[in-house]
């Protein structure tokens, strides 16, 4: 049985001088003994010959080799945000003229991309519901390169089925990208036929809110294709990693099956505990959501279904008023993001969602009053459950 987390645990760096993590490396550019190794390296012949810090630097190296190792990948490349990773992975895979049919539901800067900026270069997004496997494979046309999905959707929660979406990007040979930054270690999607998984780095693999990071982890040939010095979208669009902050994630990165745990276990007992209560909660962990069984059947059981769950406050008023008493009461934050080690909660429609045009945004049930938990670690979730009901019983009664 793969398990990500004993995949990470396996790992063995040395730093420099011995030390128990890597050095950090320190240096925008590399030097070379002969002036022929640079001229090699920069064509792509050398192996394990650092040229320049846009292209890699040993530190990133070290956190994508950790991520490909945790995704079940071959390789992969570590970016300055999520959407760091996201565009140049589109502007890799599709040329001018090229389509993308892309899951509605899917984290709002991403869909900007797709439907204001990538129509700038004659790149055309067609948005569908990604559960109905026919509609998605009746879009796919004979320009379509990619289809695209996010395991667990942002911010409603949908469950991509990626086994059968691969075996339609396989039928049509177009590539299944797949953001599973919502549920890492609980689904590692390349297992189940993804050929290109990214994660905002920024959100629960990092889990300290301190900084935004990505990553692409795909087969040794597209990620050389993505760092190539001519063609390559991540060494051309220059969204690079800082040294610092690599190396950063790679500590957080040890304790993140900790924490997903932790996270899972808190997000179901309140999503369980307000569902009882009679609240309109969606989480994939309970029995109600409608892929419940098709999301158990495709997640690493000891991870759970993820710290993630919306909760309909029935109105944009109730909902705002809910989350800053919230706030006042210290159960957590009113910001977006997610995978903190506090629970962060935002109103989708009108921050991390506002790029959907609002009629968009009801089509696909995303209601003005939904609220957007991403569940801390708290060490008593019954503690935090009568917290919220206060509030709860406050607002919403
Ligand atoms: N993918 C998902 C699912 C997200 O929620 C986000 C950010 O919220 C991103 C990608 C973009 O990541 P970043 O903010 O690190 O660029």
């Amino acid at each position: 049985m793969f398990n990500p987390a004993d995949k990470i645990q396996d790992l063995q760096f040395f730093g420099e001088f011995g030390g128990v993590n890597p050095s950090i490396s320190d240096s925008s550019t590399f030097t070379f003994l002969h002036s022929e190794t640079m001229f090699n390296t920069f064509e792509g012949n050398t192996e394990g010959c650092y040229l320049y810090s846009r292209h890699s630097h040993p530190s990133g190296l070290y956190l994508s080799h950790a991520l490909a190792v945790m995704e079940g990948t071959e390789s992969a490349t570590v970016t300055a945000s999520g959407m760091g990773a996201i565009t140049p992975v589109l502007l890799q895979l599709c040329q001018a003229g090229d389509e993308i049919v892309s899951s509605r539901t899917i984290y709002g800067g991403t869909y900007a991309f797709m439907k204001k900026f990538l129509p700038k270069l004659n790149i055309k997004t067609t948005f569908v519901d990604i559960t109905k496997l026919d509609i998605v494979e009746a879009t796919i046309t004979d320009k379509t390169k990619v289809l695209y999905c996010e395991t667990v959707s942002n911010p409603l929660l949908e469950v991509a089925d990626i086994k059968a979406l691969s075996a339609i990007a396989k039928k049509h040979n177009i590539k299944l990208v797949v953001d599973n930054t919502f549920s890492p270690l609980s689904v590692t999607p390349a297992l189940l036929g993804a050929d290109v998984v990214i994660h905002s780095l920024t959100k629960f693999i990092n889990g300290s809110s301190d900084t935004v990071a990505g990553v692409i982890c795909s087969s040794q040939e597209f990620i050389n294709e993505l760092k190539d010095v001519n063609i390559g979208a991540c060494m051309l669009l220059g969204a690079t990693i800082d040294s610092m902050r690599a190396a950063s994630i790679l500590k957080n990165l040890h304790t993140l099956h900790i924490r997903i745990k932790q996270h899972s276990y808190n997000a179901q007992y309140l999503a369980e505990k307000f569902e009882q209560d009679g609240l309109k909660v969606v989480y994939p962990g309970l029995k109600s959501h409608p892929s419940h069984n098709l999301y158990a059947s495709m997640i690493n059981k000891e991870y759970g279904f993820g710290g993630m769950f919306t909760l309909d406050a029935g109105s944009l008023e109730k909902a705002t008023a809910l989350m800053e008493l919230m706030q006042e009461r210290n159960i957590g934050y009113l910001a977006v993001s997610l995978g903190f080690y506090k629970t962060l909660f935002s109103a989708p429609g009108t921050s991390t969602s506002s790029e959907i045009p609002v009629e968009e945004q009801l089509e696909m049930g995303l209601t003005e009053g939904l609220i957007r938990f991403s569940i801390g670690l708290d060490n008593d979730i019954e503690r935090t459950y009568q917290k919220i009901k206060v509030c709860i019983n406050e607002i919403l009664k």
